[in-house]
C-alpha cells in the first residue's frame, strides 16, 4: 500500500513535470516559430541597397534619440495607476462573413476590428491591414499584453473573406501576428509588406510568389488599386537580436474613386506633407492614436500629432486606430480617443470613432459616438 502510494505520488509528480516540460518546450518551439526569421542571402542583399538601410539595419530619416531606461519604464509599469484597461466588457459589434458579400454601395467601406486591424473595401477590392486575431501581442500564447475584447469576426470567418491583399506596416507583434498569418496562409491572398518582412512570412510557410516587399515610395497594384509603401518614423524587431532588420512604413491605398491613408506606427515628421503632396488628397486617414509616451515620442504619434499628420496628408475623415484593444503604454485606455475628439473639435476635423467591428462608409456619418462610455451593454440599434 505504502509503496503503491509512493509510486502513484511519484508518477503524478513525473506526469506533472513531464506536462510542464512539454508545455515549456511547446511554448519555446511556438515562440521560436513566432519570432519569424531575419533577412539573409538574396533578400538581405536586396534590402541593403535601400536608401533606408544603414550600416546594420534600417534607419529613420532623423537620428533616433536614446531609448528610455528599462528600469524607469519597469518602475512605471509597477506603479502606474491610470485605468489602462476597461473595467467592464466592451460593447463590440459582432460581425459575420455574410455581411461582407455585398460590396459597399459607394465604393468605400472601412471596418475596424480593433487595434490596427482594418478591412478596407475600396473600389472593388478588399484590402486587410495589419490583421491581429491572436489573444496576446507576444511571441508566446501564455504571457504578454492581452486583448480586452474578443475579435468581432472569428478567424475562421476572416479566412473565408475574398481578401485580395494583406498589407503589413511592420513586424511588431501587434501588427504581424503569427496565428493570424497561419490562418490566412490557407487562402490564396497576396501579402504586401515593407522590405525584409517577407523573411518572417516565408518561415511561416507563405509561398514567395505570394509576397511582395516594398521600399518607401515603391508601389504595386491589386486590381484597380495602387498601393504605395510610404515613409514612417518607427522601428522593428520581434526578438532581442533583430532590431531594425526589416523596414517599417505607412501605406497609401489609391483607387480610381477613393483614396485611403494608413499611418502604421510612427512618430510625427515632415514626410506626411510630402505624402499629401504626392498622393493626396485622401478620403479617409486611418491614424494610430494610442501607445504614446514622452519617452518614446519619436516613434509614436500623440493624438494631436496624428491629427496634424491627417491635415498634412490632406485627408477628409479621420478614423483613429491603434487603441482600444491592447494596453501598450501607461495612458488611460480611453485617453487617446478623448484627446483626439477634443483637438479635432477645435480644429474642425471630422472624426469617425467606430466601435470594434463597426463599419464606416462615406457619405454615412456616424460621427463621434462615444461607444466606450457604454461598457457592458451593446446598443440595441447597433449600426452595421
Ligand atoms: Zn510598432
Ligand atoms: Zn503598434
Amino acid at each position: 500500500m505504502q509503496s503503491s502510494k509512493r509510486f502513484s505520488t511519484s508518477s503524478l509528480l513525473f506526469s506533472l513535470s513531464t506536462v510542464t516540460l512539454l508545455f515549456l518546450l511547446g511554448g519555446f518551439y511556438a515562440g521560436c516559430a513566432s519570432f519569424g526569421a531575419t533577412p539573409e542571402g538574396a533578400r538581405l542583399e536586396r534590402i541593403q541597397k535601400s536608401e533606408q538601410y544603414g550600416e546594420d539595419g534600417f534607419v529613420n530619416v532623423h537620428p533616433a534619440p536614446e531609448s528610455p531606461a528599462f528600469l524607469a519604464v519597469a518602475w512605471e509599469f509597477l506603479t502606474n495607476d491610470e485605468p489602462i484597461e476597461p473595467e467592464k466588457e466592451l460593447s463590440i459589434q459582432k460581425r459575420s462573413v455574410s455581411e461582407f458579400t455585398e460590396p459597399p454601395a459607394d465604393g468605400l467601406r472601412i471596418t475596424w476590428f480593433g487595434h490596427s486591424s482594418i478591412l478596407v473595401e475600396i473600389d472593388g477590392s478588399m484590402i486587410l491591414i495589419d490583421p491581429v486575431w491572436g489573444d496576446r501581442v507576444s511571441p508566446v500564447s501564455f504571457m504578454g499584453p492581452q486583448r480586452f475584447h474578443e475579435n468581432p469576426l472569428s478567424l475562421e470567418e476572416l479566412a473565408q473573406l475574398p481578401i485580395d491583399a494583406v498589407v503589413i506596416s511592420h513586424d511588431h507583434y501587434d501588427h504581424l501576428d503569427y496565428p493570424t498569418i497561419l490562418a490566412l496562409k490557407e487562402t490564396n491572398t497576396r501579402f504586401l509588406v515593407p522590405l525584409g518582412v517577407g523573411a518572417h512570412l516565408e518561415r511561416w510557410g507563405i509561398e514567395p510568389s505570394r509576397i511582395e516587399e516594398l521600399d518607401w515610395w515603391d508601389e504595386t497594384r491589386v486590381g484597380s488599386i495602387r498601393l504605395v509603401a510610404t515613409p514612417a518614423q518607427h522601428f522593428s524587431g520581434r526578438t532581442l537580436g533583430d532590431r531594425d532588420k526589416t523596414l517599417w512604413s505607412s501605406w497609401a491605398i489609391l483607387g480610381p474613386k477613393h483614396r485611403v491613408f494608413y499611418s502604421g506606427d510612427t512618430g510625427y515628421f515632415e514626410a506626411f506633407k510630402e505624402i499629401g503632396e504626392r498622393l493626396g488628397p485622401f478620403d479617409v486617414s486611418l491614424m494610430a492614436i494610442g501607445a504614446y509616451d514622452d519617452r518614446w515620442a519619436f516613434v509614436h504619434f500623440t493624438p494631436e500629432e496624428a491629427l496634424q499628420a491627417h491635415k498634412d496628408v490632406r485627408a477628409k475623415k479621420f478614423v483613429p486606430v491603434h487603441w482600444g484593444t491592447f494596453n501598450l503604454a501607461f495612458h488611460g485606455w480611453t485617453e487617446p480617443a478623448e484627446r483626439t475628439l477634443e483637438t479635432a473639435r477645435k480644429d474642425s476635423i471630422e472624426v469617425w470613432t467606430p466601435r470594434p467591428g463597426q463599419s464606416v462608409s462615406p457619405p454615412m456619418d456616424i460621427a463621434t459616438s462615444r461607444w466606450w462610455e457604454t461598457l457592458g451593454k451593446l446598443a440595441e440599434n447597433s449600426e452595421p
